[in-house]
């Protein structure tokens, strides 16, 4: 009886998913994920190879250059990703949610002119709404877009913008109205246009593949045509998408989970100390076994998440307790696998300290831990 952890993947579709986003990350992405960590890159080539497997655009439809799958298909590149270089995958995230945006919201003429963009890798998204005053608050963000005949001008300051140094496009929110949730909207800017400047990357703890930016707008003018949905309703609309992608912030906490597990449980076979491998002592077991549990709970929560989005059901208050759960299953079996190695686990030579660093963001990004247990605890009054 061997344990084998939960998989996404329930169709032909799936695993001819899975087994194409496998080997390309074996050949691609394993290869240069400590160098891209280590000199804080970001694998412009491979998010670009990405998108010419269709990888990136795989719930978009077809009609846009998509592959007009289920959310379970972009579950399982998130998962492959992840498991190899959380960073990769927070930039891929960043990008397809700019895509999917524009998809649900856009007009035909924007659906027609970033889509087949966005889905092919020809053209990097990015989506920025944190600010460096309104993080868990974003109805109180401050950058306003003023209407000046058929163009917006926009002005303020946007912080932690994931790819905002190497998009081509974003989706921005910007306030249009009065004061709260109600004056806010959201533009699509190309990052060409004069008065958008993305800062040097931040240097980070982890998702060092991933640049994290500031960006400022200076009095950058955008067409009123890039208005994407209604104006003042983008805090609403934005709102729908913020449920899924947490759902696939389980997903990567899974796939961190996971990993570490698989390196942790082959170190301990190998390695003997007392004359024995390590996996022999009773007390390595029952971290082994501890970090199974977390694996299969994170999984399970998730799987659920996603075959009720892939229904169509609601199940947002439930993709919240997968961050939740998933985000502090991952710090503890990343810092048990890091435990298990001993002394190699706190160097550079295995990527379990990698995986330990990335793995803080899941209670950080895509809304906090906190914010996620707030919005659970409305769903229980
Ligand atoms: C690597 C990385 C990539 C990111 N990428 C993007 C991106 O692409 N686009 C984007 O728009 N943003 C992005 N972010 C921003 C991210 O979404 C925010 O950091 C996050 O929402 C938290 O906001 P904040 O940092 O302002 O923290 P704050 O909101 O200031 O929170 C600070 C602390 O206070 C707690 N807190 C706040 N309010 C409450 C409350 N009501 N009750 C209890 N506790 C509370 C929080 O849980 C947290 O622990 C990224 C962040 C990181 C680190």
């Amino acid at each position: 009886m061997q344990y084998k952890p939960v998989d996404y993947a329930e169709t032909d579709e799936h695993r001819m998913i899975q087994e194409t986003i496998r080997r390309f990350v074996a050949d691609k992405l394993k290869p240069i994920a400590a160098e891209i960590d280590e000199k804080e890159r970001f694998p412009e080539e491979v998010i670009k190879e990405l998108g010419e497997l269709g990888l990136l655009g795989l719930v978009a439809s077809e009609e846009h250059g998509g592959g007009g799958h289920d959310v379970i298909g972009a579950a399982i590149v998130a998962e492959e990703i992840s498991k190899v270089c959380a960073g990769t995958y927070t930039s891929a995230q960043g990008h397809v949610f700019c895509l999917h945006w524009i998809e649900k919201y856009g007009t035909p003429e924007q659906k027609a002119k970033y889509v087949p963009r966005l889905a092919s890798g020809e053209w990097i998204g990015g989506m920025a709404i944190t600010e460096p005053e309104a993080g868990s608050d974003v109805a109180s963000l401050k950058t306003t877009a003023v209407r000046d005949g058929d163009e917006y001008v926009v002005n303020g300051n946007k912080i932690f913008i994931t790819n905002a140094n190497v998009a081509d496009v974003i989706v921005c929110l910007v306030r249009t109205g009065g004061p709260g949730p109600k004056g806010i909207s959201t533009l699509i800017i190309e990052t060409d246009t004069p008065g958008y400047m993305a800062s040097k990357p931040f240097e980070k703890l982890g998702n060092r593949a991933s640049p994290t930016c500031e960006l400022a707008l200076e009095d950058c003018r955008v067409p009123v045509s890039n208005l994407l949905g209604k104006e003042n309703k983008g805090f609403i609309e934005s709102m729908v998408f913020f449920p899924f992608e947490r759902a696939l912030v389980g997903v990567c906490c899974g796939a961190l989970c996971e990993a570490a597990l698989d390196e942790a449980v082959n170190y301990c076979k190998e390695r003997k100390q007392f004359g024995q491998p390590i996996i022999e002592f009773q007390m390595v077991q029952q971290m082994l076994a501890e970090m199974a549990v977390d694996l299969q709970a994170t999984k399970m929560l998730t799987r659920d998440v996603l075959r009720k989005y892939a229904a169509g059901e609601d199940a947002n208050l439930e993709a919240s307790i997968a961050k939740i759960y998933g985000a502090d299953a991952a710090m503890r079996v990343t810092m048990n696998a890091v435990q298990l190695l001993g002394g190699y686990g706190y160097t550079r030579e295995f990527p379990v300290e990698r995986w330990f660093r990335d793995a803080k963001l899941f209670a950080i990004g895509g809304g906090t831990s906190q914010i996620q247990k707030l919005i659970l605890a409305r769903g229980l009054m």
